[in-house]
């Protein structure tokens, strides 16, 4: 009986040289690719401690995608109008807006605060030449962004979300200017921007669990609210605290004249050191709209801490001492901002026709 069994024919013998090609091919893979960095590209953008340094170094830089309308401009309304979690009334003592808090133990701390804004007929970036800065400082700052803006960065929000470091207020969904807005007007502003915050924050809990990655606690929904161009009535601020949300202003508008160079930069650094007091809140910008902020900041921080400065977030300071409360929001002095009534549309977003909130 004729037998070919161990004879291989030509076609088994290929079979096994792509079966052997494989097994190499695998073997190389588990051998060198390290435990982990499969995860890397889930966790593109990770909590500290997850990635590797270089690429932790690379997601705390400038992409093509944070530039000024780099992203379509979008107008649409919120999809969540409403959040979830509404906040309770706040107490009589915590209405009115916050210029600084006097810390009671007399501390050198500050608060840093920026400001993302976006109206709803452009879109704004993503100074990340600014937060990279932040974060390899370890420098706490806390970041009021608008509800609109949120929706164009959905990535850089979920980074910072995952970042213990800085806090995230709200700044109105689309800038609207509460001395200009109905109360329903006002009221929209808020709570979609609330809603989006709260919407973004679940996405990413969810992917978190998926994924196994820890994030930081963070509240359901942000505590504090800075008010677009700084504009209010004593009506609007009583809407903002019926909603639960502090109003933080500031006492030191940090950005002046553009900042072009180091050199100007320095300069006016050391003009801001010396009105600087324990308790401060500093006015800035991280949307790339002011020129020059990242600069200034650059400069700013070392000469604070030189000079025995710490940095800390809003809701931390307002912890530290007894905030300082006014009923008139302005830049450096009153009615210095109304001008800006008339600049951006009727209503501050930009728009022909009043943000109504029935959109
Ligand atoms: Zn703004």
């Amino acid at each position: 009986m004729p037998t070919t069994s161990l004879k291989t024919s030509p076609q088994c013998h290929e079979k096994k040289r792509i079966y052997d090609l494989l097994f190499r091919v695998t073997a190389f893979i588990l051998l060198t690719v390290q435990p982990g960095a499969v995860l890397c590209s889930a966790r593109e953008i990770s909590q500290e401690g997850g990635i590797s340094q270089e690429k932790h170094e690379e997601i705390w830089s400038p992409a093509p995608y944070d530039a000024k309308r780099a992203i379509r401009n979008d107008s649409r309304p919120a999809d969540r109008k409403m959040p979830v979690h509404i906040l309770p009334p706040l107490a009589q003592e915590e209405r009115g807006l916050i210029r600084n808090v006097t810390p009671e133990k007399g501390e050198k701390v500050l608060a840093l605060t920026f400001d993302l804004c976006e109206l709803d007929t452009s879109t704004t970036g993503c100074d990340m030449d600014l937060l990279g800065y932040l974060h390899r400082e370890g420098c706490a700052a806390t970041l009021f962004m608008g509800g609109k803006w949120m929706r164009s960065h959905e990535k850089r929000v979920k980074q910072i979300m995952r970042t213990p470091l800085f806090e995230i207020g709200n700044h109105a969904w689309s800038h609207g200017n509460a001395a200009l807005l109905t109360k329903k007007g006002l009221q929209a502003q808020i709570l979609w921007t609330q809603a989006e915050y709260e919407r973004l924050r679940e996405d990413l809990q969810h992917s978190a669990k998926v994924s196994g990655e820890t994030l930081p606690p963070s509240p359901a929904v942000p505590h504090l609210f800075r008010l677009p161009y700084g504009r209010c009535t004593v009506e609007a601020l009583q809407i903002i605290a019926d909603l639960g949300l502090r109003t933080v202003q500031w006492d030191i508008p940090a950005e002046g004249r553009p900042v072009r160079s180091q050199q100007e930069a320095a300069r006016a650094a050391k003009a801001l050191l010396s009105r600087i007091k324990p308790g401060s809140i500093l006015l800035l910008h991280a949307n790339r709209v002011p020129t020059g902020t990242a600069l200034l900041v650059k400069e700013l921080v070392p000469l604070l801490r030189k000079s025995g400065y710490r940095f800390c977030t809003v809701g931390e300071l307002l912890e530290m001492g007894k905030a300082n409360i006014s009923w008139d929001g302005y830049f450096d002095r009153p009615k210095d901002n109304h001008g800006l009534d008339r600049r951006f549309g009727v209503d501050g977003t930009g728009r022909k026709k009043p943000f109504l909130g029935e959109e």
